[in-house]
């Protein structure tokens, strides 16, 4: 039996593993024809044939609503700035209560907050990790307005339920695709399911273009207000003649031309990369199936996953040490990916901690220092811990994720994580097991 690397002995891997790279020559050639034309952008912020962007800009928008098989993309300057603009047209009245999930990247908790919306936490599924139906049912009051569902970790939400709550109350529906580009349900896109979708172009994303984010609805007035609020809607709404003000205040989160034909190039890698991540997922998982204490993902019926991580869920009765201790050796058998080695060794005891844990909901604090909006409200609201249980149990206990499953990563990288973790399964008794 080897010895542990966490107790002194050799690594498992001692180089680092190949970096993610879908930018390629491709991207440089679009970039180098945006540099001949000099048009960096062509947004105009008045009312006016350029109040859309310019040629890369449209032509991505055509090409991306074209590709997700939708009516209308939009495209932004990141998915947050998506998200705000989703929640904005849809009409979010102050002190409107929007259902979210704690267990996400902030933005999608937060984007309530932008139009004085309460964010409501629900909690999530057990083994699929998105909200769950039932969650959500018992946090609607006669204010809320909406739910922002997340399509976390790759695999889309349950939407055949929870469309169907949504309709019962006149709730609007955001999805939040960042993680899940070319996810399935029932042969429909994944971001195309609720009523207006987000997907995210930052670097972390299966493809990007440094930074960018790009909506979707088949709703012709959501677009059109999504267009608005993307770029100074209260500096033309006058001249255009728009009657509906409502959150027409407008910012600039306008794409530039050169993110925009990046962004198209990468769209049309999109199906390639899914399918070798998914590729590596398999590979990994009939390594990695063999360790009691490990249980690969579940898939909800009829979707299909994409693997911005794989999650896997640890069993500590299997193992009879922490989740933590048991990551913590197997990162010590690691090492970093190229060009992410600031990030360290990309395997995580869980993900986001609940959002409503952080300070910002503990303290009610976002607005000024008196507690707006919560203080002006009315009610009270409670982020206390425990009030999402199994987001907490699976960020605290349960959940591992990992990256190493990008593309990039050859048979040999792949063999390397396995044996990491069956290293640290065999020897764990060293470890306290
Ligand atoms: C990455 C991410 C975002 C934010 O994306 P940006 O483009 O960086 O703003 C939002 N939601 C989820 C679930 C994400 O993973």
């Amino acid at each position: 039996m080897r010895k542990l690397a966490i107790l002194g002995g050799e690594k498992v891997r001692k180089t680092k593993f190949p970096p993610y790279t879908p930018i390629g020559k491709e991207e440089l050639s679009a970039v180098k024809e945006v540099f001949k034309s000099n048009v960096f952008s062509r947004f105009l912020g008045c009312w006016h044939e350029d109040f859309f962007g310019g040629p890369q800009v449209q032509a991505s928008e055509k090409e991306w609503a074209e590709f997700f098989n939708v009516k209308h993309a939009i495209a932004v300057n990141s998915a947050t700035s998506a998200l705000y603009c989703a929640v904005g047209a849809i009409g979010t009245e102050p002190f409107d209560e929007i259902i979210v999930s704690p267990y996400t990247m902030s933005a999608s908790a937060t984007a309530p907050l932008i139009y004085n919306a309460i964010p409501i936490f629900a909690d999530v599924e057990p083994d699929y990790f998105g909200l769950d139906v039932d969650s959500i049912e018992t946090r609607i009051t006669d204010r809320t307005r909406a739910i922002i569902v997340v399509d976390i970790f790759g695999q889309p939400y349950d939407a055949g339920r929870i469309n169907a709550l949504a309709k019962k109350h006149n709730l609007k529906i955001i999805e939040d695709c960042a993680q899940a580009p070319y996810a399935k349900l029932n042969g429909k896109f994944a971001g195309t399911l609720g009523d207006v979708g987000v997907y995210s172009l930052n670097y972390h994303k299966h493809i990007h273009c440094g930074e960018g984010g790009i909506l979707v609805t088949n709703n012709d007035e959501l677009a059109d207000r999504l267009r608005l609020i993307r770029n100074h809607a209260e500096a033309i709404v006058e001249e255009k003649g728009q009657s509906n003000l409502i959150n027409m205040i407008g910012f600039n989160y306008r794409m530039t031309e050169i993110e925009a034909a990046i962004a198209r190039f990468q769209l049309k890698k999109l199906p390639s990369l899914v399918s070798e991540r998914l590729e590596n997922v398999r590979y990994l998982e009939k390594g990695l199936s063999q360790i009691p204490c490990l249980e690969m993902p579940r898939i909800r019926y009829d979707a299909e996953h994409v693997y911005y991580t794989h999650s896997i869920k640890y069993i500590g009765q299997a193992s009879g040490i922490h989740r933590n201790k048991f990551v913590e050796a197997v990162k010590a058998e690691l090492m970093p990916i190229e060009l992410r080695e600031t990030e360290g060794i990309k395997v995580g005891c869980g993900y986001a901690k609940p959002l409503y844990l952080q300070p910002m909901f503990q303290k009610h604090i976002a607005y000024g220092s008196n507690g707006f909006p919560w203080s002006k409200s009315g009610k009270n609201y409670d982020y206390s811990k425990g009030i999402c249980p199994i987001a907490e149990d699976l960020h605290f206990n349960l959940l591992i994720t990992h990256e190493y499953m990008r593309p990039g990563m050859t048979k040999e990288d792949l063999d390397d994580i396995i044996t990491a973790f069956v290293k640290v399964w065999e020897n764990r008794r060293e470890i306290g097991g």
